[in-house]
């Protein structure tokens, strides 16, 4: 396969060599699990049956997950298995499949959700660096999307994740999953079977950057669900980034929430800030692969 699948277009044949991502072309997967971390509407009181892809086509230098993201630590399976995987995560009883960080792989996510079709809905959990080709092709099995907006800060963007034009790419990605989607559903128990999520993590110094996210929801999607996520911990080496070595403080966290009150959007969601980073992170323990 020559991939061109994320806006890094390596256009490099994955078979027999890895690119920017560095993916080979069956998906590399570190775990596989219920999972009580995400937005009360993901994660119910069942979890959520999340896939944690390994790799990355953005690398941000905070990466909480840096350990798959960076380090790529997994296993391969086949699209067979995978497709296992998601009638196995049923089974026990998740809410939905949660494809985290699926972009580089939606290739074979695409063949395994052909071999088997979950009765749950799909979520598509993405850093936002998609192309519009990609989030078409996911739109094709996918429910809900769950997708980032990092930056609107092309320097910030640039700066912690090699990646300028990341502020226009999500932009472009996530008008896309709403014309994909079109609304919110949500069952009698406010489990959401079909919609749009936008995820962001607030930054240290980046109380502008997530106003700026605000704004941009208010004035595009406002009937999305908007997930202002306090708990940025510092993560990996930051000798380089030393404005974004410490915790957001709750000044900066009620500049954003005041933002966010007066704007008009109905839906958001909001963590308590001192929300722990760490009881986020699952190990990543090949366990469900
Ligand atoms: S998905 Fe990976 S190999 Fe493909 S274009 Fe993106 S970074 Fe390159």
């Amino acid at each position: 396969m020559i991939c061109r699948q994320c806006p890094r277009g390596c256009n490099i044949d994955r078979a027999v060599n890895l690119g920017y991502c560095q993916s080979p072309e069956l998906p590399k997967i570190a775990r596989a699990g219920l999972h009580f971390w995400e937005e009360p509407c993901i994660s119910g009181q069942n979890g959520s049956g999340t896939v944690f892809f390994s790799g990355c086509s953005l690398g941000c230098v905070f990466c909480q997950n840096e350990e798959i993201s960076h380090k790529n630590h997994g296993k391969i399976v086949s699209i067979e298995r995978l497709s296992e995987i998601f009638r196995e995560l049923e089974q026990k009883g998740a809410h939905n499949i949660n494809l985290v960080n699926p972009t580089h792989y939606v290739h074979a996510i695409s063949k395994a959700v052909r071999l088997y079709r979950p009765n749950i809905p799909i979520v598509y959990n993405s850093g936002g660096y998609d192309t519009v080709e990609t989030i078409d092709k996911a739109s094709e099995f996918v429910d809900i999307f769950l997708m980032d907006m990092k930056y609107r800060s092309a320097d910030r963007a640039l700066k912690y994740s090699k990646a300028q034009d990341y502020p226009t790419v999500s932009e472009k990605a996530i008008l896309r999953c709403a014309k994909a989607v079109k609304e919110n559903i949500f069952d009698d128990n406010g489990m959401m079977q079909k919609g749009l999520i936008i995820r962001h993590l607030i930054l240290p110094q980046g109380t502008r950057d997530a106003i700026e996210v605000i704004d941009w929801v208010d004035k595009n999607v406002p009937w999305a669900v908007l997930s202002l996520m306090s708990q940025y911990t510092p993560h990996g080496d930051l000798t380089d980034f030393k404005e974004i070595n410490r915790k957001i403080t709750q000044r900066e966290y009620d500049k954003v929430l005041d933002r966010a009150a007066d704007s008009g959007i109905e839906n958001i969601f909001t963590q308590e800030l001192n929300s722990s980073s760490s009881k986020f992170i699952p190990p990543f323990d090949l366990s469900g692969v």
